[in-house]
């Protein structure tokens, strides 16, 4: 018989960040197994059909975000030129973020020579689900995360399902639109 120590409040996927359901042995966002440390990036690296993320400069959600920020922050000026990135989704855990000058750079990095300075370091998440859609979990930051243009930002470490053509809005300007190719 194995006994087993009750987990701390504070005990968190080493996966995605998402706090450990009660003694769970998967973590529900990413599935992460707490029992074998097997990672969901090794169930599959590729499942059909392919997924492209369009990280946009997004004028429209930027003028949302400035008529709720104050005034101090309206100094903040839109980007003129900055294209489409298209970025095809090849794990089945994606990170959104900001890179650190050194170290972790995100899958989806919104640092560098476009940056927008809203999103945080580890902003949030994509994960692949078992019949090949997304979840997004937002890990906890600062500026919140939005979906389909929503006024509320997600719950942080609660997955929300996304489906092909939805919208996610992080950091000033930037929205991300999930393709299923
Ligand atoms: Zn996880």
């Amino acid at each position: 018989m194995t006994s087993v120590s009750a987990p701390s409040a504070a005990e968190l996927c080493p996966d995605c960040g998402a706090p450990r359901g009660d003694l769970a042995r998967f973590c529900e966002a990413c599935r992460y197994d707490f029992t074998t440390g097997a990672g969901a990036g090794a169930v599959s690296a590729s499942r059909s059909p392919s997924w492209t993320a369009t990280v946009s400069v997004d004028h429209e959600y930027f003028a949302k975000v400035m008529a709720r920020s104050e005034p101090e922050d309206q100094r903040l000026y839109f980007p003129t030129h900055s294209p489409d990135r298209h970025i095809p989704l090849t794990h089945v855990l994606i990170t959104i973020g900001r890179r650190r000058s050194s170290g972790h750079t995100p899958f989806i990095d919104l640092g560098g020579a476009s940056e927008d300075p809203g999103v945080s370091h580890e902003h949030a998440i994509l994960i692949q689900q078992p019949d090949s859609t997304w979840s997004l979990m937002d890990k906890g930051s600062t500026n919140g995360t939005t979906v389909n243009g929503a006024e509320d930002p997600v719950v942080p470490y609660k997955p929300v399902p996304l489906t092909d053509g939805d919208l996610v809005h992080v950091g000033l300007w930037t929205t991300i639109t999930i393709h299923r190719n």
